[in-house]
Formats: structure tokens, sequence, C-alpha cells
């Protein structure tokens, strides 16, 4: 989770860039943050709970320094306070870490035992203790790196600081992100690769269990036994990535507005010379299974519905913290596709490494490029969606199921002559005006958050696909404005939950489905009879105060028009409440611990 931000160059601007490059991290981790530096031979270290901007109040930034390291936390293990923040220093060793370090209390037992002290209750500062412990026994860092590695269990992006070399900074990796990028004459090191974009052109990347000692001229990588590494020197390629907020009160709202243009460039530059039919073919497949967490899960559920309905390929749906977890059936007839945003999402990744072992065919459906999903898939699909800032995601979803329709799409295109792709070609392509209707109507979103905020309860219901668009509505009420809602089949409500329904419940529905309407209407109805306020979402009849009426589209491009109000909802309700909008509490934009 966490953002890491370490530099070395000779010409005295640590602090300023490593400080530049937390406030660009910050949407990673944002319960306390710190920094370390060498200044006048000496390191010292600065932190404090809370934000980057607390810590900038506490800090000279133009103290002359060539070595830099720093941290905004998400905390696994310990309060989020001034004590548990990164950097620790334990002996000669003072590091930031992300990840988790599982065996840390067996570890913290044998340090105690060797006379070794603790101040804070992070797992983070028994590694540190155990680097300095190695580090003792002959003053021999790479010695003690490597012995640290063997001993200790969970998953790591170190960067280290060792009082006794003045001209080096040591980085350790495995199963957590970690970028060095180089330009002339400094090197950066930083958990994903837009924090760096504006500092460099190249960058390198570690691969899991391994190691490197860099200076201002030079790197080396290094294995967890201690041989040497080759690696390749690679260019950035995508300039795709901002830090703007623009006109925008906020980043969620920006990225919201900007569906229009990610929903349109990602669908004709597959449109155009028919590059979807390039695409992975995924009635191929005996068995299809769709990983991913949050909002990427939802995205997964809305792929269920369109390979199955459309293209008649059964698939299943799996949260990647269950799919790790248990026994998969995959041979070579099976396709797993993995979805991320960031493409760092731990459980994912996990879920990658482990299928990894068998025949089954992995594809990435992924915005961030180089990431560690991207590269281990065999075939990656990017999103193309840009940097997104906001910790609850918008854009990145709505271009995942795009994604999945795509995908959907060329396999009818390759197997089902009789199926009109024409007429979807022409819907795909119309999409940029669909988008923009559906969000001009500002007005209408502002009034029903006034009505989620004067309710006592709120319920999602929709049936089918509508229901899976419903449960990512539910997702994006919780993380932006922190009421609680429900949400609900609409045709499971009466085997239990109807007897919360009340005069003080607003309902928010999904009827786009021409199949189930009627039926959602009946349920819609039940509700009614108790006295609930309905907030609809559909594809017909006339719009009112509570009604959204979207254009009625194939469900290639239907559960995008219809999530998006539920989107700006959301974020209005956010605003209304003054929440933190873009930093929700105890969230973190990329999840990578377990
Ligand atoms: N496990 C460490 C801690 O709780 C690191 C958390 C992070 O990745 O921010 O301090």
């Amino acid at each position: 989770m966490c953002g890491i931000m370490g530099i070395i160059n000779k010409k005295g601007m640590a602090i300023k860039k490593v400080i530049e490059g937390l406030e660009r991290l910050e949407y990673r981790g944002y319960d306390s943050c710190g920094i370390a530096y060498l200044t006048n031979n000496k390191i010292e270290t600065v932190k404090t709970k809370g934000r980057v901007k607390d810590l900038k109040e506490l800090i000279d930034t133009d103290i002359k320094s060539d070595i830099a390291i720093g941290h905004t936390r998400w905390a696994t293990h310990g309060v989020a306070s001034t004590i548990n923040a990164h950097p620790h220093t334990v002996g000669d060793i003072t590091l930031v870490h992300n990840g988790i370090i599982e065996n840390y209390l067996e570890l913290k037992e044998i340090l105690i035992s060797k006379g070794y002290q603790f101040k804070s209750t992070t797992d983070t500062e028994i590694a540190c203790a155990l680097i300095d412990f190695y580090y003792q026994e002959n003053k021999d860092i790479k010695k003690a790196i490597i012995s640290f590695m063997d001993k200790v269990k969970g998953s790591y992006a170190i960067v280290l600081l060792c009082k006794d070399i003045k001209d080096k900074i040591f980085v350790i990796k495995k199963d957590s992100p970690l970028v060095i990028g180089v330009n002339t004459d400094t090197v950066f090191v930083a958990s994903d690769i837009p924090t760096i974009l504006s500092e460099c052109n190249d960058y390198y990347l570690l691969n899991d269990l391994e190691w490197a000692s860099i200076s201002s001229s030079e790197i080396t990588f290094y294995s967890n036994k201690g041989e040497e590494q080759v690696k390749e020197r690679q260019t950035f390629k995508d300039g795709n990535f901002t830090y703007s907020k623009d006109k925008y009160d906020h980043f969620m709202l920006k990225e919201i507005m900007e569906q229009q243009d990610t929903l349109s460039n990602l669908i004709n530059y597959y449109i155009e010379d028919n590059k979807y039919l390039d695409l992975i073919d995924i009635s191929k497949y005996k068995r299809i299974d769709i990983v991913a967490c949050g909002s990427a899960y939802h995205a997964g559920l809305v792929g269920k519905y369109l390979f199955e309905e459309e293209a008649n390929i059964e698939t299943q749906v799996y949260l990647a913290s269950e799919y790790r977890y248990k026994k998969n059936f995959l041979d070579e007839n099976s396709l797993v596709i993995f979805i991320s945003q960031s493409g760092e999402t731990a459980d994912t990744l996990a879920c990658l490494k482990k299928i990894k072992e068998t025949k089954a065919k992995s594809l990435g459906i992924i915005n961030v490029e180089n990431s560690s999903i991207s590269i281990a898939v065999d075939e990656v699909i990017y999103t193309k969606s840009g940097s997104e800032i906001a910790v609850a995601t918008t854009k990145a979803y709505t271009s995942q199921i795009a994604v999945l329709a795509l995908l959907t799409l060329s396999s009818l295109a390759k197997h089902n002559k009789s199926y009109d792709i024409d007429k979807i070609i022409n819907e795909l392509k119309n999409i940029k005006d669909d988008v923009k209707k559906v969000l001009d109507d500002k007005d209408k979103y502002k009034s029903i958050a006034k009505k989620i905020i004067a309710s006592k309860k709120i319920f999602f219901l929709g049936r089918s696909i509508d229901y899976a668009i419903m449960r990512e509505g539910d997702l994006k009420l919780k993380e932006i404005t922190y009421l609680s809602s429900e949400c609900y089949a609409a045709g499971e409500l009466k085997h239990g939950p109807i007897s919360l329904i009340d005069k003080d419940t607003l309902v928010i529905a999904g009827n786009t489905n021409k199949i189930l309407y009627e039926k959602t209407e009946s349920n819609l109805s039940e509700v009614v009879a108790r006295g609930a306020n309905i907030i609809l979402v559909t594809n017909k009849g006339k719009a009112n105060s509570n009604t959204i009426v979207i254009p009625e589209r194939s469900s290639f491009i239907s559960p995008i028009l219809e999530v998006i109000p539920l989107q700006l909802i959301s974020y209005y309700t956010g605003v209304f409440l003054e929440r933190d909008i873009d930093k929700p509490r105890n969230l973190a934009k990329s999840v990578t611990v377990e």
C-alpha cells in the first residue's frame, strides 16, 4: 500500500525531491509519513502522524542533502502514530518498508533475547533490527541483507541507509512494488513509475527476491544468494500520466468527467483496423475464471454477464482473497483473467503466482504499464485510462468493463456469424456522446445526494447485470461517504432483508434489463408498499426527479452508462458531507498487502 520514495544525487536537492515524490505517492497511503536524509555526514529523521503537508511544516526543504528516503504509511501493524511512522532506525540501519513481515513476532523474541529494544509496534522496526543484527556480526551490509532475506517471511519493498556507508542506498524487494529510475546524475527509487516519470527517462525493475546497491553513478543488482544480476535498462513509453486536478475540486470528479475520453479512446483504438479481432480468443477455453478485488471484481461480474449471455461462454468470477486459498481445477484449457487497476494488488498477484504452477493461460486487464501483474501474465490488455489518483476508482473501472466488452465482441465476430456485430460497433463508436449525456445531469445527482443524506437506510437493488452495477454503486457510496448501505439481488430481498425496509429507507435500483424488467418492477413495488422511496436508474420511460433515464443501449455499453450516475451521486454525497473525497479514511489506492 504505502508509498516509498528515495533519491541519491550530488546536487543537494534530495529532501525537496523526496517530499515532492511523497506528495505524488500520497494516494497510496496517508495515515502518517516521514523522511530520513543525510546531512553533515549524519542521518536525520523527521516523521509525523498525518499528511505530507504536515511533514512539510516540520522540515526545512532547503537543507542541502544528497541522499534521502521517504514514506507515506498505510498501517498494517500498529496504529497510525508518529512513533510507528517510517523511517525506522535501529542501530546502524535506517529504513522504510512497504509490506508485511509475517514472522515478526518470532523474530522480535529472538531479537529481544539478543538485547534489542523496540519503540514502535510495527513489524517494520523488527525488520530493521534484524538487518542491524546481521550487520553488527561483521559490518558487512551485503551479508546482512542476504541473511535478512533468508530469515524473513512476508512481503517487502525496503529502502535502507547504513550509518557507515555515506554514498549509497540499498533496496530489497519481495512481493511489493519498487522501481529504480535513472537520469544522468540521479537515481530515484519509488513504489510506482508515475511518481518518477517527470524526473527521469530510464528505469530498472527489480524482480522478487532481488536487491540492489545504489550510488549516484552506479547500480549493482544481486540475487538473494548474493550473485550479481545483469539488468536491462528500460525507457518509459507511456507519457499519459498527470498529477493535476485541472479545473476540478477533486481528482475523483476530474476522473469521472474524463470517462468520455478514456472510454472512446480505448474503444476506438480497438475498433480502428479491427484490432479487437487480435484480442485473445476467449471461446477457445473450456473454463474461464475472472479473479479480482473491489471494483475490479464488480467489473468481472459484468464480464461474466457479457461472456455468458452474449457469447455463450460459461465464466466464474472470484474474489482474489478467496481464490488464492481455494483448490483450483485448472488445466491447459483454462483461462484465468486478472483484473487490477494498479497491477500490484497483492491478493490478485498472489493468485497469479499460484496459477503459474498450472497449465492455465493468464490474461491481465491492467491500467498501470509495467506493473507486477502486467509483467507476469502470459498476455496483457491495458485499459489505457491514464493516471487515476482518486482512491475510489471510476474511469479505470469503466475501462475494465470496456475491455471485457471488446473481448466478448471479438469472440462473437470470430464464432457467431449471425450476430449483428456492426450494430454493436456503431453503438461503441458513439460512446462519447452517450457518456456525455449521462454526465450532464449534475443537478439531479446533487438533489439525489441530498435525499441520501436525509435517509436513515440505503439499499441498492438490481437483478443480473443491474445487480453487478448496483454493487459497484454501493461500494462507491461506502468508500466516499462512510454511510452504511446494503446491496441485494432484487429477488433476494424477500428472503430476509425486506424486514429492514420502512419509510426511512431509500432504495437505489437499477432496471435496464429487458428480460427481467417486470420482475425488478415487482420487487420495487414490494419495497414501495413498505414505505421506501425509490431512486431508479433505467433506460425506459420518462425521467423525473427520482428517475434517471440512460440511453437504451446493448449490454456492451449499458452497464457503463448505468454506473456513471452512481459515481456522481456518491461524489456529491461525499462533497455535501465534507468527506476527504480523494483520500477516504482507511483506504489506499494500490492494495499491496494481503
Ligand atoms: N507493515 C508496515 C507498517 O505497518 C508497512 C505498512 C505499509 O506498507 O505502509 O508499518
